[in-house]
């Protein structure tokens, strides 16, 4: 195969890919730290409300949060062991948020518990829809948007194609990869769930091309089932963004404002669809999750499977960083956020901890800040289409309405391509953030 594929958008950028350190290593176990912390807000939407109490013993996988409401999802407890208290605990967006704290019983055999099976033959579209839900399952490839809500095709509306997302092209993290690799079955049993929740004609798994060796090992055991196929997309970046894969498999331009949905589509993350064939056979809930430990500062690089709650500072701990720790991103480089403290804890939409040195750090933080050169870099580099230079000039003058209004702000999705690509290092995609924020509160305001 050859290292292009053909299928692709138009426009994005080509960061250092930085993922041969741990592309080829196999996922591993990662042990409990001492207290694990988990918020009870990790999605978009209302947080669960805890249903367990200061002082009680819970078991690996027991339901420990109920979904307050449709917008909301189940949280399971991700050890066995005592609840010490339910109390503030700080996000990865540099809130407080509540949280349940368990400290693990040391002696426990730390079996998962079994739940209610969902039967794939026989469940409804609802009743598989409500044991995503109840299995605490959102989008685990960074957005925690919850998959029941995501998956719910809308009254009159019909989706012809899911797009099974495999991209995974944010630089170091290779969680979707390693997850394409050694959870074949449970990628292929999720989709059966998904067909049957959406009623969609046939689902498309798409991958980059800089991982042929998981797009080769899913075709050969594509089940003869269900309608399902694997496609090759080229490298380039975002090309893991929903809107850009249904472009490039699909050919299909999700409008302004708009949904796949509107297009007959779907995309659902492929370390997602993986949960949910691994869970709901078992009627389990989602107590870890697969993640990437990577970058310069990391000393033992890999793949984990992480109990959801650990803190962070623990996980730097146990695989050892530089003296010089410099900026951690939770998540990618290009999209997550840099984590606001080491006391927070790993949740359902943390795909990857990626680690600098403060000399790197240094490098991208600091760099000077010159004024708009006109290059155009940036609007070549937008794969929606925008003006970032003019977005950035409004968003100086703290013009937000005007960005929103005329040049279509709310659909920039913070890939950070024009910043990436911007000579000046005019720190666009932060801009655009703060401009965003200011939208949404005027408009909730009004
Ligand atoms: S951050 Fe927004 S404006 Fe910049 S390239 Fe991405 S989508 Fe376009
Ligand atoms: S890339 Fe930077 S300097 Fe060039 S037009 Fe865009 S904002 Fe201006």
């Amino acid at each position: 195969m050859s290292w292009f594929g053909t299928k692709t958008f138009s426009h994005g950028v080509h960061p250092p890919e930085s993922k041969d350190a741990t592309c080829g290593l196999p996922i591993r176990q990662f042990p409990f730290a001492p207290v694990l912390v988990v918020p009870l807000s990790q999605h978009l939407g209302k947080p669960a409300l805890p249903v367990v109490a200061e002082g009680e013993e819970v078991i690996r996988g027991q339901r420990i949060g109920r979904p307050d409401g449709t917008m909301s999802v189940a949280m399971h407890a991700p050890v066995s062991g005592l609840i010490k208290k339910i109390g503030l605990t700080p996000s990865i967006q540099g809130k407080m948020v509540p949280g349940v704290y368990i400290e693990p019983f040391p002696a426990s055999t730390q079996e998962v518990a079994e739940g209610s099976p969902c039967d794939v033959d026989s469940a409804s579209p609802d009743e598989i829809l409500a044991a995503i839900q109840e299995a605490g399952v959102v989008g685990l490839g960074g957005a925690a948007f919850p998959t029941h809500i995501k998956l719910r095709v809308p009254e009159g509306k019909h989706i012809d194609t899911v797009i099974v997302n495999g991209v995974e092209c944010e630089p170091y993290l290779t969680t979707d990869h390693r997850v394409m690799l050694e959870q074949r079955e449970d990628i292929f049993q999720g989709i059966r769930y998904i067909l049957r929740a959406t009623r969609a004609e046939q689902v498309i798994i798409g991958v980059e091309a800089n991982k042929a060796d998981a797009a080769d090992g899913l075709r050969a055991i594509v089940p003869d089932d269900i309608p399902v196929r694997v496609e090759v997309v080229q490298v380039k970046y975002p090309q893991g963004a929903e809107k850009m894969l249904i472009t490039a498999l699909l050919g299909r331009e999700v409008p302004s404002r708009g949904l796949p949905v509107d297009v007959h589509a779907m995309c659902i993350n492929v370390a997602t669809t993986a949960e949910i064939g691994r869970l709901l056979p078992h009627g389990r809930g989602i107590q870890e999750r697969v993640i990437t430990i990577s970058g310069p500062a990391i000393g033992d690089k890999g793949n984990y499977r992480i109990p959801i709650g650990t803190p962070l500072r623990f996980i730097l701990d146990t695989v050892g960083v530089s003296d010089a720790l410099g900026r951690v991103f939770m998540g990618g480089p290009m999209m997550g956020p840099a984590a606001s403290s080491l006391d927070i804890a790993i949740v359902k939409g943390t795909s990857g901890v990626v680690a600098f040195t403060t000399e790197e750090t240094r490098k991208t933080s600091r760099q000077k800040e010159y004024p708009c050169i006109r290059c155009a870099y940036c609007v070549d580099a937008c794969p929606l289409y925008l003006n970032p230079s003019q977005l950035g000039l409004l968003a100086k003058n703290h013009e937000y309405d005007r960005m929103a209004a005329e040049f279509n702000l709310m659909d920039c999705f913070e890939c950070g391509s024009c910043s990436f690509v911007c000579p000046s290092h005019i720190p666009l995609v932060q801009q655009f953030r703060v401009a965003k924020a200011a939208v949404r509160k005027a408009r909730a305001a009004r």
